[in-house]
C-alpha cells in the first residue's frame, strides 16, 4: 500500500494570514497529485509562494480552515477527503513525524523528554503527560537518540543545544513515534552547511535504514540533487517536474 497518496489536491486561501481578503483568488495549490509508494526521499522545491509548505502541510491534516479539494491519504488512512480534513485525522497523522525549520522541540524539557513524546500518541494522556514511561519505553528513546547521535545530551534541556542536535531530537522523536513518513519543513534552512549536510545524511539514513519516507521542502536544489532520490518541482501551486533526482535538469 502506498505511503503518501496526494489526488488532485487544490487549496484556495480565502483569507492571507494577516487576516485580509486578498485581492482576487490565491489559488496556493492547483491539482496536485502525487504517490510515494515506498519509503522514498521526496524534495519538495520550487520558488518562493509556489505551494510547498502549503502541500506539506496540507499533507500533515494541518490546514483546516479555508477551500480544499481533493483527497489525501497516509498509509491508506484519510488525511483529507473531497477537501475536508478526515474524522480520524489524529489517527492517520500518528504515522507522520513532523519537523520544522525552527527546531519545535520544547525547550525548557530534556532531549530525552522531547523524543520521548513521540510515545505520546500511543500511550493515551497522563501517564505519558507525567513523564511515567515504561522501561521499555525509555530503552526506546535512548535507542533513538543514540541513532541520530545524541545520546549523551539526553538530560540537557532542548534550549540548551544546538540547531543541529535539536533536529536530531527531532527526528528521534519521530522514530520513537515509529513514524512511517517524516514531514520536514525547511530543516536545514536555519542551519550551517556543515551541520545542514549532517542533518541531511541524518534524514538519508533514517530512509535506508528505518525505511521511513521522506518529504522535505528546500529550497537549495543542489541538496535536492544530492539527498533525495525523486524531486517534485512547484510552481504557481502546480507541479511541473515529477521525476528523478537526477533527471532534473536547469534551474526549474
Ligand atoms: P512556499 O512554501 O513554496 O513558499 P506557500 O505554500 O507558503 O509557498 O504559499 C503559497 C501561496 O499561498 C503564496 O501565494 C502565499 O502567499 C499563500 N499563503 C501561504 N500561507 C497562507 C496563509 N496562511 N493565508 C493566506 N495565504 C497564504
Ligand atoms: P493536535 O491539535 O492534534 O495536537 P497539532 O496541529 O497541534 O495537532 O500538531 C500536530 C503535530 O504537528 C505536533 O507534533 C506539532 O508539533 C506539529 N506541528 C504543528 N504545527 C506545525 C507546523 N507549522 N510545522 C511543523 N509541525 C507542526
Amino acid at each position: 500500500q502506498p505511503l503518501v497518496e496526494v489526488s488532485a489536491v487544490s487549496k484556495t486561501y480565502t483569507i492571507k494570514a494577516d487576516g485580509t481578503k486578498p485581492r482576487g483568488v490565491l489559488k496556493a495549490l492547483n491539482n496536485v497529485s502525487f504517490t510515494m509508494d515506498k519509503p522514498e526521499r521526496i524534495a519538495l522545491i520550487g520558488p518562493s509562494g509556489s505551494g510547498k509548505s502549503t502541500l506539506l502541510r496540507s499533507i500533515g491534516g494541518l490546514l483546516i480552515d479555508d477551500a480544499s479539494s481533493g483527497d489525501i491519504k497516509v498509509m491508506g488512512q484519510a488525511i483529507q477527503s473531497k477537501g475536508r480534513l478526515a474524522p480520524n485525522v489524529r489517527q492517520a497523522r500518528m504515522n507522520l513525524g513532523m519537523i520544522a525549520q525552527q527546531f519545535n522541540l520544547v525547550g525548557r524539557l530534556s532531549l530525552f523528554t522531547n523524543a520521548a513524546l513521540g510515545h505520546l500518541g500511543k500511550m493515551g494522556g497522563l501517564r505519558g503527560f507525567f513523564g511515567l514511561w515504561s522501561k521499555a519505553e525509555k530503552m526506546a528513546v535512548m535507542r533513538a537518540l543514540d541513532h541520530v547521535g545524541v545520546a549523551a545530551k539526553a538530560n540537557q534541556r532542548a534550549n540548551t543545544l544546538s540547531g543541529g542536535q535539536q533536529q536530531r531530537g527531532a527526528i528521534a522523536r519521530a522514530i520513537v513515534q515509529d513514524a512511517k513518513v517524516i514531514l520536514a519543513d525547511e530543516p536545514v534552512a536555519s542551519l550551517d552547511p556543515v551541520t545542514a549536510r549532517k542533518v541531511m545524511e541524518l534524514l538519508v539514513k533514517v530512509n535506508t535504514e528505518d525505511k521511513v519516507g521522506v518529504i522535505v521542502t528546500l529550497h537549495q536544489v543542489d541538496y535536492a540533487k544530492r539527498y533525495c532520490d525523486r524531486i517534485l518541482a512547484l510552481k504557481d501551486g502546480v507541479i511541473v517536474y515529477d521525476g528523478p533526482a537526477n533527471g532534473l535538469s536547469g534551474d526549474t
